[in-house]
């Protein structure tokens, strides 16, 4: 097994997490540090785990969570061993927390919220940044009023600096005097995010934290729990942390509501294909040379926390729809009528949707556009035409119908190439162009003024239907 370097000297197995918070949607840019973290173990042959953090338990609904769950399966992430799910840990939280306490890592803290509200309005007028002034740190317990609630704090380093080495971001530090005594266990004796996240994440034995830089602060953090557990439990290894920055908007700011779709499941009710969001996903913030497309295997055998960018990147809508008609073009037939079926409706026939994918896709960006390509294949006659369509249809246009239709009547031979003969013939009689001929036929044959090729149109509905179309839009023969 391939292995990478952690922060220590030993050199362990690659395992990575994606920790994703139910919040109703899986939204695009955490699925993009999911998809970093589970490439980057797939390339070590390493372990990608996920966490669910639920432990927001009016968020963390099981629907809530199997958003996240469906959403990851569709984009083919598939994780390795059980799912771990934070709610069902926090009795191990508290464990953590109270080893430290035992050891004189972390202390008691009986101020009460009043007391705290006080602090920081003293601190606010006095210009001073807002953080816990460690009043309980080195006061004596007994000093505490009897059977009064207490939360327990972590005794982080009053002096120096916290260092990471960070996999995208360098090096980058912070004055400890920055960081105070944040709370472990509330005076309820439930844990605090800041403790089940690095609790979970080292009992999950990672390696590696791959996740978004707005985590970069708790990182910091993080490790102060780490490093006071070391002397304590074994297996609290500082893991290389990689925070990604997150993804912007065209318009550069934050990637929000009003730049309009963030789900995962947006997307896919947009008719982009999941290869296309993985693939669109990875080139956002990553980079191999100047080529656009990957493979899965491709992109798990090239994927390094080297060639992520340092910088935002730009959510542009634009080129992942070019990016999807690349990969519908690439899809396989069958699979896509079969994935555009149900969005014409129950009239859809997946074998004649087969048939005609090779020239439908030749267009389309997305799965709905495909959609609404295919859907004259099924229309019924007499078709309502489209006022562009209807326009194209004047009298001289009906009596060449007519005149076509007689024509095809007698072709024998249903083919392209037999039909193209026949209809150039007629338009080297007529001493018009081909187009000519085309554009009224295409109208009376599928109701629209864009389709696949005029031919492969009459292929695909094959010559009693397309016979029957035409006559419904020819004049009487002259
Ligand atoms: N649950 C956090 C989120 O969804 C991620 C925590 C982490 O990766 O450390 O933003």
């Amino acid at each position: 097994m391939a292995s990478s370097s952690g922060n220590g000297s030993q050199v362990r197995p690659v395992v990575t997490r994606f920790a994703p918070s139910p919040t109703g949607f899986l939204h695009i840019g955490n699925a993009r540090t999911g998809l970093f973290s589970w490439l980057y173990a797939r390339h070590f042959g390493g372990k990608a785990l996920l966490r669910i953090e639920d432990t927001d338990k009016k968020r963390s609904t099981q629907e809530a969570i199997d958003v996240i769950l469906d959403g990851l399966d569709w984009l083919g992430l598939e994780f390795d061993g059980d799912t771990v799910y934070q709610s069902q840990r926090a009795e191990r939280h508290a464990e953590v927390a109270l080893k430290l306490l035992e050891a004189g890592q972390a202390y008691k803290c009986y101020a009460t919220p009043e007391e705290l509200a006080e602090m920081r309005e003293q601190q606010k007028a006095a210009k001073q940044p807002m953080r816990y002034d460690g009043r309980w740190r080195d006061r004596d317990p007994s000093e505490a009023p009897e059977g009064a609630p207490f939360t327990v704090r972590i005794k982080t380093p009053e002096g120096g600096e916290t260092v990471i080495e960070d996999a995208v971001q360098g090096r980058v530090k912070v004055d400890n005097r920055e960081i105070d005594d944040f709370i472990l266990l509330r005076a309820d004796g439930t844990p605090t995010y800041m403790l089940a996240v690095v609790v979970d994440d080292m009992d999950m034995g990672c390696t590696h934290i791959i996740r978004g830089d707005d985590h970069l602060n708790n990182a910091f953090r993080q490790i102060q729990v780490i490093r006071a557990m070391q002397g304590i439990e074994d297996g609290w290894n500082e893991p290389t942390y990689a925070h990604v920055p997150l993804i912007h908007g065209n318009d550069g700011a934050k990637l929000s509501k009003r730049h309009g779709a963030l789900g995962v499941r947006d997307y896919r009710e947009m008719g982009i294909l999941p290869e296309a969001l993985f693939n669109y996903l990875l080139r956002l913030g990553w980079g191999h040379g100047d080529q656009e497309e990957f493979s899965r295997e491709e992109a798990i055998e090239l994927f390094d926390i080297a060639g992520v960018n340092k910088g935002p990147s730009r959510f542009d809508m634009k080129k992942l729809l070019s990016m999807n008609g690349n990969y519908i073009r690439k899809a396989d037939d069958a699979r896509l009528a079969k994935l555009v079926a149900p969005l014409i409706g129950s009239q859809a026939d997946e074998g004649l949707l087969t048939r005609a994918m090779p020239e439908l896709k030749a267009r389309a960006r997305d799965l709905n556009e495909l959609a609404d390509g295919a859907s004259f294949l099924f229309k019924r006659r007499p078709l309502e035409l489209t006022e562009k369509a209807a326009g194209l249809l004047d009298d001289e246009a009906r009596e060449r119908l007519a005149a076509i239709s007689a024509r095809l009547a007698k072709e024998t031979d249903w083919t392209i190439e037999a039909l193209e003969a026949n209809l150039k013939a007629y338009a080297e009689e007529l001493e018009l162009g081909l187009g000519k001929l085309a554009q009224p036929l295409r109208a009376a044959l599928t109701g629209q003024t864009t389709s696949p090729g005029i031919f492969d149109v009459l292929v695909l509905l094959g010559r009693e239907e397309s016979l029957a179309r035409i006559d419904d839009q020819a004049g009487s023969q002259g």
